[in-house]
């Protein structure tokens, strides 16, 4: 299996049935993207985009998600972010670090849920540290 490094990105209505290879779909009015998991596997992945899902970046004429993508329930347990088109590779997360991310991510959604803010990020946050870390590798 061969491992994407670029995608393509289209706009639709609405998420088709089949996915192509290398295309990340964003449909706006659903507020979901998906697309075939880039290393090859050819499993789908949805991710819903909101303000405590993933947020979409549109630079004009490339898009960006994040947070990264973890399919940590499919087997070929990829990670990835996708900046600006490109499929930036990062390391598999340990039982330990998809942990750290989950709660971080209760975390961020218990907050909106109760104070109706979008959290930011304390610049020396661990969650911080650990895109620090990852980046490096
Ligand atoms: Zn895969």
């Amino acid at each position: 299996m061969k491992r994407r490094t670029v995608l393509k990105h289209e706009f639709v209505e609405h998420i088709p049935n089949k996915l192509e290879d290398g295309t990340l779909y964003v449909c706006k009015i659903f507020g979901t993207a998906a697309h075939k998991c880039c290393c090859g596997c050819g499993k789908e992945v949805i991710t819903p985009i909101g303000p405590t899902d993933w947020r979409l970046n549109f630079e004009g004429t490339t898009v960006s998600l994040h947070p990264s993508i973890g399919n940590w329930s499919f087997e070929c347990r990829s990670h990835y972010w996708i900046k600006r088109n490109r499929v930036i590779w990062v390391s598999q997360w340990s039982k330990r670090e998809i942990e750290a991310g989950r709660s971080y991510e209760r975390a961020e959604k218990e907050q909106y849920f109760q104070t109706g803010k979008v959290p930011t990020v304390p610049s020396d946050s661990l969650w911080n540290k650990l895109m620090k870390w990852l980046f490096n590798q």
